[in-house]
């Protein structure tokens, strides 16, 4: 009797260590068949998606739409030559981002090119699929291709699991990409992923030009020696930005941003309830550099 309880106490010793030693392996080697990508998986397709749920398209201004979803962000630039789509969102927002597009008037299948924030998936893993339904134009900047290309993220979160995605046009900082007489400008905004981008769109309402912007200053990574943002590549993003002058900020995951807003927005009211105050670009532009430079020095 008592060898026999002996026994089963050593059976679950003998088993909390194996897993304990399963679970240092795996931590070590983020490679690992079985190890942290799993991990990362499982854990993401076992949790509730609050942020990809349906939500009514609306007008920014001009010809630039809100496609997206409750959480996560979609912008349609509409030309007469076809469209541009900045990011895609996640699988559940297929659901989400097409209906919106043929709600507004406009086809899926004039989708011309198609940009991306940041390699993560909440943001493009649906790109892959929609660029071969619409055979269009995947653009990224350089330093994201080898994320997208791969399926694979190279920054600090090593996400993964998203379809590699056919990238067919290269982008420099500060390039432009035309469409049917609309223009969207990149920049280079490094640190949350390796090659985050910030989209500038010049949009006409009622005979007035708008500045959209879709993104914002970096957030470069400190204190990861494997992942460290250059700080040459920072301050170049902070001097680029500075040289802009949006009127309206949308960001990636926009629901605090639409908070009571949204009766104004699918109203077109005017002027934009998205408008940002006056000094609040430059504002952002500086206390994320303060914070950039404190974190430096430490
Ligand atoms: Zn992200």
């Amino acid at each position: 009797m008592r060898k026999h309880l002996l026994s089963s106490a050593f059976l679950i010793f003998a088993s909390v260590t194996a897993s304990a030693t399963a679970q240092a392996q795996t931590m070590g080697d983020p490679l690992a068949i079985g190890g942290k990508d799993t991990d990362w998986f499982m854990g993401r397709v076992n949790r509730p998606d609050l942020d990809s749920e349906p939500q009514e398209p609306f007008k920014i201004m001009g010809n630039v739409y809100y496609v997206g979803a409750n959480n996560i962000a979609s912008i349609l630039v509409a030309t007469p030559e076809g469209h541009i789509l900045i990011d895609t969102g996640t699988h559940k927002m297929a659901a989400v981002v097409f209906p919106n597009i043929v709600k507004l008037g406009f086809m899926p299948a004039d989708i011309k090119v198609m940009l991306i924030s940041h390699a993560h998936y909440d943001h493009m893993e649906t790109m892959e699929r929609i660029r071969r339904l619409t055979g269009a134009t995947v653009a990224a900047l350089e330093a994201e291709v080898p994320s997208l290309v791969t399926g694979h993220d190279f920054g600090r979160n090593e996400t993964w699991g998203h379809e590699p995605i056919e990238v067919g046009r290269v982008l420099q900082s500060g390039d432009e990409i035309r469409l049917g007489g609309s223009t969207v400008k990149v920049i280079w905004t490094p640190g949350h992923t390796p090659g985050t981008a910030t989209y500038f769109v010049d949009t006409v309402e009622n005979g007035q030009t708008y500045q959209i912007v879709y993104g914002g200053p970096p957030a470069p990574v400190t204190g990861d020696p494997m992942y460290d943002t250059r700080p040459a590549d920072v301050f170049n993003a902070y001097a680029a930005l500075r040289e802009m002058s949006p009127d309206i900020r949308i960001v990636g995951h926009p629901q605090s941003l639409f908070d009571g807003k949204l009766e104004a927005l699918w109203a077109e009211s005017r002027p934009s309830p998205l408008t940002m105050e006056p000094g609040q670009w430059a504002r952002l532009i500086d206390n994320a550099e303060a914070d950039f430079r404190r974190r430096l020095a430490e």
